[in-house]
């Protein structure tokens, strides 16, 4: 069994608004970009090429349909290490390879001394260990402790790569231990919530819940049409109709 610190003031970790979220998979691109060379490297990939590519993959971004018919909404929701208070995924580890820092909070695994064991995995509730079948080890999520904290890069760059380079500014990093910080405000404007309360680990990172849609009447979830675009006849009548649009 590996201990938990008994507290830790700072509480590092990502606040994601599903509102704007939209699904582009950048943060996962540069998740996966920066860290196959960064702390936990390499981030390997099984038959990448193939017709049943694998890999270990840090950040992951899954589509949900909320409801049916007009109802129904699409939510993007990125998924990675929630970097909880009081995970399992740390006590069960039988070498003390996964720990959580005192000084952050973040929650990492020491490679030196996993033996792939895969309990950590069977603990995690949230599904954000990977296990890495090449090096016979698990690997996670470092909240980018090789961006964050590196010194050779600009101050503006000290950030977490998918916090970095989220076009649609859903992304946020800070210290969720400060209630005064950036973070800990949005949370608090923007009624964010944690991830599966009941599981007792206590998730660090926050998501900021959609708007509702909104229902028009003779709304039927369908996409709707362009303006004027039912005049259109032929391919060839539509295109005329766009460049009018266009060149008003
Ligand atoms: Fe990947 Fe870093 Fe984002 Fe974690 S914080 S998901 S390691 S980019
Ligand atoms: Fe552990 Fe999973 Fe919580 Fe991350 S999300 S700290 S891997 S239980």
């Amino acid at each position: 069994m590996t201990m938990l610190p008994k507290s830790t003031t700072t509480k590092l970790g990502l606040v994601i608004d599903l509102d704007t979220c939209v699904g582009c998979h950048a943060c996962a691109v540069n998740c996966k970009e920066w860290n196959t060379g960064g702390h936990s490297a390499p981030l390997t990939d099984l038959d990448a090429y193939g017709k049943d590519p694998n890999g270990v993959w840090f950040n992951r971004v899954h589509v949900y349909e909320t409801d049916n018919g007009e109802h129904s909404q699409t939510v993007h929701f990125p998924r990675s290490c929630l970097h909880c208070e009081k995970p399992d995924c740390v006590t069960v580890c039988p070498t003390g390879a996964s720990y959580k820092r005192e000084e952050d909070g973040i929650v990492l695994v020491d490679a030196e001394k996993c033996i792939g064991c895969k309990l950590c995995s069977w603990a995690c509730a949230y599904g954000a260990r990977e296990y890495d079948e090449m090096d016979g080890i698990m690997k996670k999520c470092t909240l980018c402790i090789d961006r964050i904290y590196n010194e050779n890069l600009p101050e503006a760059d000290r950030t977490p790569a998918c916090v970095a380079t989220c076009p649609a500014n859903a992304r946020h990093f800070g210290d969720l231990g400060d209630p005064e910080s950036d973070v800990s405000k949005l949370v608090e404007q923007r009624g964010g919530f944690a991830l599966m309360p009941e599981t007792g680990y206590e998730p660090v990172n926050r998501y900021l819940p959609p708007r509702p849609r909104k229902v028009l009447p003779g709304d039927t979830g369908a996409p709707a049409r362009l303006e004027g675009a039912e005049d259109a006849k032929s391919s060839s009548d539509f295109f005329s109709w766009l460049d009018k649009k266009l060149s008003r």
